[in-house]
């Protein structure tokens, strides 16, 4: 049975905006000493901005952003909505055939008989697409138009305010080491972990990398201490679900995020994780 003071726990955190599912989870939480969490929309706003369009000579930046536009128009993802918002027109989906969004990599369309490519430059290898290489710091979206390379778009995201302190915060308690993983590519990815004082980054990963890398830690570990991990998107649900411990930020966060989670946070704020570590060392102490 679950000792009295685990409920008071649990009551305490949800009045700071932190559900638990159950008085095992808010003591796993205690054990943790290891803490895993996704860069977009965990540690950075997910917010996205195109910042820069870099179009190939004989094309112009208003050509690049309409044909990533196109590509993008039936996208959910922060990335797309982003380009559609910067191109801000009306787009006829009537044109737009053979839509295909490869997760963790980009879209591909047939725009009027064209063939359209957006997205990373893992997708561009694997459809033997030359790129340019630039090294602006920013997510980079590549175009392409019937397999040959036009352009490219730097878009941005923001850290969040509370990162960097909730990082430090957390190494004050105690946590041994704490982890970025990312779908971005690895400048981005190092640049905000260096930025936010992260112990080890990983970059580039595809959403089943994650779950990968994060055994790995698990096994790292060989059961000394528990390992959360903390994600916010449809991509982290099987990540969250594998962790020893499985939180969710509820802010943006997608429902089936939440559903394979074992604590929601109910807010977008990384700091809530140290205040949920927090809430189960005070539980800890009366329990015992
Ligand atoms: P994260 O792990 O940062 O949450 P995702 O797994 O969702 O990221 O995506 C990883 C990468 O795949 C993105 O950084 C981007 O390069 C590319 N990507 C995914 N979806 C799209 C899209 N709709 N358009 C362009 N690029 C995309
Ligand atoms: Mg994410």
């Amino acid at each position: 049975s679950i000792p009295l003071g685990f409920f008071g726990g649990i009551g305490g955190a949800s009045k700071t905006g932190i559900l638990i599912k159950g008085g095992n989870y808010l003591e796993a939480l205690n054990q943790v000493d290891t803490i895993v969490m996704d860069k977009t929309g965990t540690l950075t706003k997910g917010i996205f901005q195109v910042t820069e369009i870099e179009p190939l000579e004989g094309f112009t930046s208003d050509e690049i952003l309409e044909y990533a536009a196109f590509g993008e128009v039936f996208s959910n993802h922060p990335i797309g909505k982003s380009i559609l918002k910067a191109y801000g027109k009306e787009i006829d989906n009537n044109n737009i055939k053979n839509y295909k969004e490869i997760s963790g990599k980009g879209v591909k369309v047939e725009v009027n008989g064209d063939g359209i490519t957006v997205g990373n430059e893992r997708l561009f290898k694997d459809e033997g697409i030359p790129i340019r290489e630039k090294k602006s710091f920013g997510t980079i979206v590549y175009v392409a138009k019937n397999n040959e390379y036009i352009g490219n778009i730097i878009i941005s995201d923001e850290i969040k305010e509370d990162s960097k302190d909730t990082i430090s915060e957390l190494k004050k308690m105690g946590i041994k080491e704490t982890i970025m993983l990312s779908g971005d590519n690895n400048i981005v990815a190092e640049g905000v972990g260096k930025e936010l004082g992260v112990d080890r980054v990983y970059g580039e990963l595809l959403p089943q990398d994650k779950v990968n890398i994060l055994e790995k830690i698990m096994r790292e570990k060989k059961k000394k201490g528990k390992v959360a991990f903390v994600g916010d998107g449809v991509n982290d649900a099987p990540v969250l679900a594998r962790a020893d411990v499985g939180i969710a930020m509820g802010g943006l966060g997608s429902d089936a995020a939440i559903e394979a989670s074992d604590i929601v946070i109910m807010t977008d704020e990384p700091k809530r994780i140290s205040t949920g570590i927090k809430i189960s060392k005070k539980t800890k102490k009366i329990v015992t």
